[in-house]
């Protein structure tokens, strides 16, 4: 079954945070304010949720990856 999961572009990446905020369930920060991702598949449910999270990066470095093979 196709999965969605979060990538960062650590070269993008400036710790803005706002990612951790609106995916709380997924991201959380570390001490210096830069994303921590759990690495588990996106709930079909959140992954409205997580493609606005990925336009709303300030540079545009969340990213989300399908994964697995479609049915
Ligand atoms: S919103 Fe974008 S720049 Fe900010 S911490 Fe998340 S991925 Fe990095």
């Amino acid at each position: 079954m196709e999965q969605q999961q979060i990538d960062i572009d650590w070269t993008a990446c400036q710790g803005h945070g706002l990612c951790a905020e609106l995916l709380p369930d997924h991201i959380t920060l570390d001490e210096w304010g830069y994303p921590l991702v759990a690495g588990t598949a996106i709930p079909a449910r959140t992954v409205k949720r997580a493609r606005q999270a990925a336009s709303d990066c300030p540079v545009l470095a969340l990213k989300l990856r399908t994964t697995g093979a479609p049915l």
